[in-house]
């Protein structure tokens, strides 16, 4: 059984933290992105089934409880579940990559327990919770009662920050897209 390393983003929604991972994955082929199980709604043409998530329906995502599928799972805004899949670890690993994941603080946490020394666990900050609000409304993605939810949890995930091992500060992108590279390719020198 291959066994690679893991970087794990995480963030407050909104924080930028999927623009960043997929930046890292157009410049890294060494980088496979772990597809997460979601029962959210898909975002209409920004989004596909098999490449941004696996959508499920609950009753899916029950069955996959039950078989012991996931490393981890949280029901992250009422009645929408997301989890990591073992299977798509491995599946990455396998092809001889490191895994990324994109995942809220708590499944983040659950991960770095998981892989202990192989995971470098990345905190994705905003300047501020103005300018947090101001990107996740531009994104143009969400309804008025999706935005509430995230905002309120937002506060929340933000107290997070000093529970992994880097913070990266997303300010300027540009910056972000370099900071985050050197922080993949120092943690595979060592
Ligand atoms: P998350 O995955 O953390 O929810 P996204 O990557 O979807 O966040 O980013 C939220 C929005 O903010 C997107 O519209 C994205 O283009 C924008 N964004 C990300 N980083 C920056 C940045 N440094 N400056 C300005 N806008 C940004
Ligand atoms: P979104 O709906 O914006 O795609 O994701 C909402 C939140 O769920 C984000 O913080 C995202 O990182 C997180 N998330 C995505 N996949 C998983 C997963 O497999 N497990 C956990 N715990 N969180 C996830």
């Amino acid at each position: 059984m291959g066994k690679g390393k893991a970087f794990i983003f995480t963030a407050p929604s909104g924080s930028g933290k999927t623009t960043i991972v997929k930046h890292l994955l157009e410049v890294n082929p060494n980088l496979g992105f772990s597809i997460s199980a979601s029962t959210r709604d898909k975002r209409g043409r920004s989004e596909e089934n098999g490449k941004d998530y696996y959508f499920l329906s609950k009753e899916e995502f029950r069955q996959k409880i039950e078989e012991d599928a996931f490393v981890e799972w949280e029901e992250v805004y009422t009645g929408n579940y997301y989890g990591t899949l073992k299977q798509e670890v491995q599946n990455i690993w396998d092809e001889g990559k490191h895994v990324v994941f994109d995942v809220e603080v708590k499944g983040a946490q659950n991960l770095k327990r998981y892989f202990g020394d192989d995971a470098l666990a990345i905190f994705v900050k905003v300047p501020s919770m103005e300018i947090l609000k101001e990107r996740l409304t531009g994104r143009g993605t969400e309804s008025a009662e999706s935005l509430s939810q995230r905002f309120y949890r937002a506060e929340f995930e933000m107290t997070f920050e000093n529970k992994f091992d880097v913070t990266l500060v997303n300010e300027n992108l540009d910056e972000s897209f370099k900071k985050a590279e050197e922080l993949v390719n120092d943690f595979l020198k060592k």
